[in-house]
């Protein structure tokens, strides 16, 4: 491996007085600001890491005699070193199946440029192919502020079928995906959903989920899928994506048509084989409404909880227990009334209690959340509740502080996202500014001493962008610069990062070993490409990882870096819209973000704006990435620079 110049760093390998070998180390960082999350230690300028874990946090000449013949020199040229993000709550697993297949608008600022890159993958994309966008963007991070029309993906893709997810309100489609998707007068509409008719009755390319999104993955599921050795190049690419920004550790939530074990052969694969450059923690999440208790059942017998190793590993059951419990969030429609679910639910919960089984729930709403309590409270009245489990409440936009105070009792934890990131403005609308001023009330849950670990609930609802999540964190404000949190009900940013490290590592009960830059801990951390200690609150969207080292495996390395990563094989197919897009794009800004042009002004200033911003954006992409700087061609061929 390439090691970096080592100023003043003599190479030696040698034993010293005790017998020990020095000079051993695998990889050291030098000269660097590091953050260490260890309240011990919370600076320090450089660390060694031996074996995947971490031996030494000091400075540089308490490093200086572990550098060997063979160690890995990195000069963090004085940037800032975080401990590697956990992201608590992403659908990684299924996010990496899809991954090449996907044409990302995250990050993209105008619509303009997502139908012009629609257009172009449109003209690439091979006959039988479809063109998907599938989550991760909202309108509202548009200049337009507005959704494609099905004229306007008609018009940009006439004969390939073009499916469009916008978070799980609504997708829209083309005339070739409606013909493709075999949608006509006479369907159906399907449970919950709505198939948007003209006046002559034919389907008009809008698919509504009111509320359930049924209709939207039915529809998507017609969509042709990877072969098994292209899902492992997928999932190479994705972790790799989310190494860019410093990602190390995930918890998966599982999900609707996320089989166990089909679907996690590919992330096992890449386990085995030591492929995996991320870490992952998974749950197991019953598939088919009436057989929950079967599935659990089944599960309990076959696997535990803990199985696996530091890179994959079983943490329990979830986000669903029961399909009946689950509430939809679909904040452009009214919340969900449930039925009666609670017979059910707490027998799995039971069963679960019973044979050492943690759990996670997916419960947005308190109305839901007190219903889940009652249940568990009951339980712990027998004594079966936690009994030593581990389990939390994920997203909880609204639980209420008697909720919190209920949950502090029975030792359970939260796990929140940045869904408003992208879904404030519908959830301002219907429930108005004081309730999204509360959505979620991270602080009453912070006060209370709960662990609450942050994330992002990617890849549909949300991009997989931790430092979106983490500018939502800390400023209450939406991809479309709504400012929804106020002061009292926002974090520090020492505090944000401890919810995307500490927390999350707490939730899989690796506390003692990840989220931490200390002696032990896993060798798992990020060099920044800007310091999100000090940049302007408006910029960290912007920051991304120059390298990431996961168990001492450089993983991520751009700018100075450039080369000193692990080799990844090409993207396939060749035609994939990651091949020639790439995955976020690197324009998070827009308008009504602070200080970016746009937010206001007549239409032509707004354009400027836009042009200039992504100019700008795109140069700083490229710089950070070691490219020619200079004019470059633009997506949008309106405005080539
Ligand atoms: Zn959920």
């Amino acid at each position: 491996m390439p090691a970096m110049p080592v100023g003043g760093l003599v190479p030696r390998a040698v034993e010293d007085a005790t017998g020990h070998t020095v000079g051993n180390a695998d990889v050291v960082v030098r000269n660097a600001r590091i953050h260490t999350g260890d309240a011990r230690r919370p600076q320090a300028g450089a660390l060694a890491i031996r074996n995947g874990a971490i031996t030494t946090v000091g400075d540089d000449a308490d490093v200086a005699p572990l550098v060997g013949p063979s160690t890995t020199v990195v000069d963090a040229l004085g940037r800032r070193v975080v401990p590697g993000l956990n992201d608590s709550h992403l659908h990684v697993i299924r996010g990496g199946l899809n991954y090449v297949l996907e044409l990302r608008w995250d990050g993209v600022t105008s619509l303009r440029q997502g139908l012009a890159m629609l257009r172009e993958q449109a003209a690439r994309t091979p006959k039988g192919q479809w063109v998907r966008v599938v989550g991760g963007w909202s309108a509202e991070q548009f200049a337009e502020r507005r959704l494609p029309t099905p004229a306007e993906l008609n018009e940009a893709a006439p004969d390939t079928p073009v499916f469009v997810l916008h978070l799980y309100q609504s997708a829209i489609l083309n005339r070739a995906a409606l013909r493709a998707a075999g949608y006509g007068a006479g369907t159906p509409n399907p449970p919950g959903g709505t198939i948007v008719r003209g006046r002559t009755g034919e389907p008009n390319g809008m698919l509504l989920a009111a509320p359930g999104a049924l209709v939207l993955y039915s529809t998507l599921a017609k969509a042709p899928a990877l072969a098994p050795e292209e899902r492992k190049t997928s999932t190479r690419h994705f972790l790799r994506e989310l190494n860019r920004f410093g990602l190390t550790s995930a918890i998966d939530a599982a999900g609707g048509f996320q089989n166990f074990p089909e679907n996690y052969a590919t992330v096992t694969e890449l386990a085995r084989e030591g492929l995996l450059p991320l870490r992952i923690a998974y749950h197991l999440f019953p598939q088919t409404a009436g057989q929950e208790l079967d599935d659990l059942g089944r599960w309990i017998e076959a696997v535990r909880p803990g199985d696996g190793d530091a890179w994959l590993r079983l943490n329990g059951a979830g986000e669903n227990l029961t399909w009946a419990a689950a509430d939809f969030e679909n904040f452009a429609e009214p919340r969900p009334e449930l039925g009666p679910y609670e017979g059910e639910f707490e027998k799995a919960v039971r069963m679960l209690m019973e044979h050492g089984w943690g759990f996670r729930l997916h419960a947005t709403y308190d109305e839901t959340i007190r219903r889940d309590l009652a249940v568990f409270e009951k339980l712990a009245a027998e004594g079966l509740f936690p009994a030593g489990n581990r389990w939390l409440f994920d997203h909880a936009e609204t639980v209420s502080r008697e909720s919190l105070d209920r949950i502090a009792v029975l030792g359970g934890a939260l796990s929140v996202q940045n869904r408003l990131s992208f879904q404030g403005e519908v959830f301002a609308r219907r429930y108005g500014t004081g309730a999204a001023a509360d959505a979620p009330p991270l602080r009453a849950m912070l006060d209370r001493g709960l662990t609450v670990a942050a994330g992002t609930d990617a890849t549909r609802v949300s991009s997989y962008n931790p430092w979106v999540a983490l500018h939502w964190l800390v400023s209450g404000r939406t991809v479309g610069g709504l400012a929804l949190r106020p002061p009292q009900n926002r974090v520090d940013r020492a505090t944000a990062l401890a919810m995307y490290t500490t927390a999350g590592a707490a939730l899989t009960g690796e506390q003692d070993v990840k989220g931490v830059l200390g002696p032990g801990f896993y060798g798992d951390l990020a060099v920044l490409s800007d310091d999100f200690f000090a940049v302007p609150e408006a910029e960290i969207p912007f920051i991304e990882s120059l390298l990431t080292v996961v168990g001492g495996r450089i993983v991520h390395a751009a700018a100075e870096y450039e080369g000193m990563d692990e080799e990844l094989p090409p993207v396939t197919p060749d035609w994939s819209p990651v091949a020639r897009f790439g995955g976020y794009q690197a324009s998070t800004t827009g308008p009504g973000v602070p200080g970016v042009p746009g937010a206001s002004g007549a239409r032509q200033a707004e354009l400027l704006g836009e042009v200039v911003a992504e100019s700008e954006l795109h140069r700083r992409w490229r710089t950070a990435r070691g490219h020619a700087t200079g004019p470059q061609p633009s997506f949008d061929p309106c405005f080539v620079l």
